[in-house]
């Protein structure tokens, strides 16, 4: 049994139709369909000679034992946000299994390393706000304590969503044990911006996860009467904001990958007869490199000082939650670079700015790489997220390319 990519294209199908309505896939990590899905994938494997289990954080891995216990890994996700997308995660997970099946194949059930295709538990975070939950009880970076009294929109508790699902949070640390031998990491993933179709280039080589700073960031002004004050005595905290909204672009605009966005506005009184006396508002700032997503905070907090005294109101900031950059490993980008060109013609390197369970893999200090293809209008976490069936076969060629090299390079 050689690749099948087409093949690969029709389970993707097969699974947006089980698990899948009219608003796009509802696999949410932790309900029914999530489970549904979960069995639709068990039942694929069961053909194969591999091993089955699900580790101490619902980690699904399937392992096809090789001539060394040093072991490739492959990962994806099955889990999508509601109303998501046919391929966000769920490409990774079918195209490792076709690779795996070639792979089974090829060595007659036995190839020289191990390989390891492993469905991750709660990639999104969909439900409790909590991305990258099975990754990180992988990687040893969970946050237990803080996650297990997270609560869903109809008030239950995370930790007893995920009992109802056999899981007891607290043992999460036992599925750090799944590190053993892992050599290497490689993870497929669509690209959920427009930047290859505008090259329109089919796939890229991942550079890494980009750092994030985020931050809630409050103007203090005085509220005040709209028609009675002058346009000279306001100390208006919307225009204050409003500037800085603005300054941000040029801060980010500095640097090649960088973005910063302010995605909220809140203004109080917030009524159209009084002037704000109180903006806040969210910054999300994102680069792969530490020194200039640094620089990029640094700027932003000078530019808030000097608009909050143009406007005679004062500023204060507050952390939301910031993660470091995660640069992929120098030999595997290499590896993924010669799997593109070889398939494409043509190779393209850029970061990425969303977070994958890839950043998590190799926080634990396991090479890693990652593979993009490109998406159609650059949208997803959308029913409308959508590849091409040629870019989609191209990739899982790709990925397979890249998997075969890697091999190799586990065996030096
Ligand atoms: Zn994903």
């Amino acid at each position: 049994m050689s690749l099948d990519p087409k093949r690969a294209v029709a389970e993707l199908k097969e699974l947006r139709a089980l698990t899948g309505d009219e608003n796009g896939a509802q696999r949410v990590a932790w309900t029914d369909t999530w489970l549904k899905a979960r069995e639709w994938f068990a039942a694929k494997v069961t053909s194969l000679p591999v091993e089955h289990h699900y580790d101490a954080a619902s980690n699904n891995w399937v392992t096809l034992r090789g001539v060394s216990e040093k072991s490739l890994l492959i990962g994806g996700h099955l889990d999508s946000v509601p109303n998501g997308g046919w391929l966000d995660g769920a490409l990774n997970v079918i195209a490792g299994l076709e690779v795996l099946r070639r792979i089974a194949a090829e060595f007659g059930r036995r190839p020289p390393v191990t390989v390891r295709l492993v469905d991750w538990a709660d990639e999104e975070g969909a439900r409790f706000g909590r991305s990258l939950l099975g990754s990180s009880a992988f990687a040893g970076t969970h946050s237990i304590d803080a996650d297990r009294v997270r609560t869903d929109r109809d008030g239950v508790k995370m930790e007893d969503a995920l009992r109802r699902c056999g899981v007891e949070i607290a043992k999460f640390p036992d599925a750090e044990k799944e590190q053993k031998n892992a050599a290497a990491y490689i993870e497929l993933h669509i690209e959920q911006g427009p930047v290859l179709e505008r090259m329109h280039l089919p796939l890229a080589v991942v550079l890494g996860t980009k750092g994030v700073e985020r931050h809630i960031i409050t103007f203090h002004g005085q509220e005040a009467h709209s028609g009675s004050t002058p346009m000279n005595a306001r100390r208006d905290a919307l225009a204050a904001a409003a500037k800085l909204a603005l300054e941000v672009r040029t801060i980010a605009k500095k640097h090649d990958d960088a973005v910063c966005t302010m995605g909220s506005v809140k203004t109080f009184p917030g009524i159209v007869t009084a002037v704000v006396g109180r903006c806040e508002v969210t910054l999300d700032q994102r680069d792969l490199d530490a020194s200039v997503l640094a620089q990029m905070y640094r700027e932003a907090q000078e530019a808030s000082r000097r608009f909050a005294a143009e406007e005679n109101c004062t500023v204060e900031w507050s952390r939301l939650w910031n993660i470091e950059p995660v640069p992929f490993h120098p030999q595997l980008l290499n590896l993924c670079e010669q799997a593109v060109r070889e398939t494409s013609g043509t190779s393209h390197r850029m970061p990425s700015g969303p977070l994958h369970d890839a950043a998590e893999v190799s926080r634990a200090g396991i090479p890693t790489v990652m593979m993009f293809v490109q998406s159609l209008k650059g949208i997803s976490h959308n029913k409308i997220e959508d590849t091409t069936e040629e870019q989609l076969e191209m990739s899982v060629v790709a990925f397979d390319r890249l998997a075969s090299k890697a091999m190799d390079w586990i065996q030096k």
